[in-house]
């Protein structure tokens, strides 16, 4: 991307944040589909785009089969939520192929990722790694993962994990494409494999971090993006995700926010929940959750509860959070066509 560009995402974005004549500067991004511009084209007997966010859910496993039967229906009630995009999670060859034709059906809407889970590291085969880039040279796959390790679980065995995630580190440098990586448990082990391509690593993204402080502000200063999803609703610890957040540890130049749906579910009936959190929650918001999101099943359209919570703690409008996680989206990934 080029300084131009860069200055480009810039002005759109500042001119949404602070004129909010949604409609003008929305019509002029890449951020509407066809179909909401002609929404916009109907005029004015509708209520303004205005009241609504501009969000990129930069992860949500929607190639799961408890969307194979409404995901039409899920992916416009993201849109009426103010989730503009979507990047569609590839855990494995079969999803990430699965996520790739998804975003041939949902054009504009949806992204995918090409990646093969730790917990599945142990499937990998010679086929696995050629089938991934064979999916990554597609323009709507636009990152390699999720990818990673995971020591909580160990699905698959450690050593195996490292093995696995270094080949996809290898092939993201090598392709020049973002990583979105999972780790749980593994923060050291992930830093060493990393430090062997630092010469030329591309963007990362920590999805769904989950870490403590420590870990927070050494994946920041290696110039890592971190992902935060409802995962923030279960977080009590006192030293942890929301509390890291409160004390500005992370900056907005660095905050992606993603769903993690169906997974991740914000509970935001929490007992115990600060009252500034519970006032800072639209009923709009509230609604969409509420309506359609469980725990068995969460939803994209709970992305706007969840930045409204990350706002609260941060102490900034909700509007600053998702405008700024968009902006870094769309530098990191893209997501232009
Ligand atoms: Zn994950």
């Amino acid at each position: 991307m080029s300084g131009d560009e860069k200055c480009d995402i810039g002005s759109r974005i500042a001119s949404i944040c602070f004129s909010r004549r949604l409609h003008k500067t929305m019509a002029e991004s890449s951020l509407l589909t066809s179909e909401s511009k002609d929404d916009n084209s109907m005029e004015n007997n509708k209520k303004p785009a205005n009241e609504n966010y501009i969000l990129i859910d930069v992860g949500a496993n929607l190639t799961n089969k408890k969307f194979g039967r409404d995901l039409d229906a899920v992916i416009q009630r993201a849109k009426d939520a103010g989730v503009q995009k979507i990047m569609v999670t590839g855990t494995s060859v079969h999803s990430s192929k699965e996520a790739l034709r998804l975003t041939r059906i949902f054009p504009g809407s949806l992204y995918s990722t090409a990646g093969l889970h730790p917990h599945d590291a142990k499937s990998c085969d010679e086929t696995t790694l050629v089938a991934l880039e064979e999916l990554a040279s597609n323009p709507e796959c636009v990152a390699i993962g999720e990818c990673g390790l995971d020591f909580n679980r160990n699905f698959s065995p450690p050593d195996v994990q490292i093995e696995v995630f270094e080949k996809q580190v290898e092939l993201a440098c090598r392709l020049k494409m973002p990583l979105f990586v999972h780790e749980r448990d593994a923060h050291e082990a992930l830093l060493a494999v990393l430090d062997k391509y630092k010469a030329r690593l591309p963007s990362v993204v920590i999805h769904c971090f989950t870490g403590t402080r420590e870990e927070a502000v050494k994946y920041l200063e290696l110039g890592f993006y971190i992902g935060l999803t409802g995962y923030l609703w279960k977080d009590k610890s006192q030293d942890g995700v929301r509390k890291i957040l409160e004390d500005g540890v992370i900056p907005l130049n660095r905050l992606l926010v993603e769903t993690d749906a169906p997974f991740m579910y914000p509970n935001t009936r929490a007992s115990k929940l600060p009252d500034n959190i519970k006032e800072s929650l639209t009923e709009k918001s509230l609604n969409y959750l509420h309506r359609y999101c469980t725990f068995q099943r969460n939803e994209p359209c709970s992305l706007s509860v969840t930045v409204e919570m990350i706002a609260a703690c941060m102490n900034h409008t909700p509007d600053q959070v998702g405008l700024a996680a968009t902006y870094n989206a769309l530098k990191i990934f893209g997501l232009s066509n």
